[in-house]
């Protein structure tokens, strides 16, 4: 799987990038991850990215011409043709399902915006999708472009050492439960046991206290986040 991050500021990625599973995962060869200064695709002295928006109103819009020509050099750079997608708070919300399919393309253009947004005209430009992490504002999709390469790499074949651990997650699975209430030692802390059956070492029986668990869990989930499944 080969991620391609096109931003203005490339020098929020390396420590994100070379720690914990990511790490591993491109020394490994499992992913590979280049990311692009868009304002290396940028004319005039001033390396322009940004103007004002036609017909009035607060701050700057990326330009299409250096968005384009940037994200169109970078297809150049690897023979498999990336899916791009402009990181945007009006796009189609990330979730598992989304993950797991971005997860079996072979290439992804992941493209940060800044400031107010993209001109219009940069989406159709380059059969972009349009791809939000939850209906919030962040500052620029640079933190989205992370959470994208995270949810996605963990379901590249190898880079989990556990891939039944993956399996298992919250939102995975069939019916795309969230995890139930899980206990490592000690038996009991501050008060608070460990459920007798986790400790019965009846695997039938504590799968299905399990699964009633995430049941639970995914019920009050549900009633305090209206907007989820
Ligand atoms: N004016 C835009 C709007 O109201 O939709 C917000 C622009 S935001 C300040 C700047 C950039 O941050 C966006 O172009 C996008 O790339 C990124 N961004 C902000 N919130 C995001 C979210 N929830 N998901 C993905 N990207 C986001």
């Amino acid at each position: 799987m080969r991620f391609d991050i096109v931003t203005l500021f490339p020098e929020l990625f390396p420590g994100f990038l070379s720690g914990s599973l990511l790490g591993a995962a491109r020394a490994a060869g499992l992913i590979e991850v280049s990311v692009t200064d868009i304002r290396d695709h940028a004319s005039g002295i001033h390396r322009q990215v940004d103007d004002r928006p036609f017909g009035g109103g607060p701050g700057m819009l990326l330009m299409p011409g250096p968005v384009v020509e940037c994200v169109e050099a970078v297809q150049r750079c690897d023979p498999r043709p990336g899916q791009v997608i402009l990181l945007s708070p009006g796009g189609r919300r990330l979730d598992q399902e989304l993950v797991e399919s971005l997860a079996r393309r072979e290439r992804l253009v992941l493209v940060c915006g800044r400031y107010e947004g993209f001109d219009a005209r940069i989406a159709p430009a380059l059969d972009a999708e349009e791809f939000s992490i939850g209906d919030y504002v962040l500052s620029g999709g640079e933190v989205a472009a992370m959470v994208i390469i995270d949810a996605v790499s963990r379901l590249v074949p190898g880079v989990i050492g556990d891939a039944e651990s993956a399996r298992q997650d919250s939102f995975s699975g069939a019916d795309r439960l969230v995890e139930g209430p899980q206990y490592t030692r000690p038996r009991e802390f501050r008060g608070l046991p460990v459920p007798e059956i986790l400790l019965s070492g009846d695997h039938a029986r504590i799968a299905t206290w399990r699964h009633e668990q995430a049941r639970e869990a995914t019920r009050r989930r549900a009633e305090c986040s209206p907007n989820t499944r």
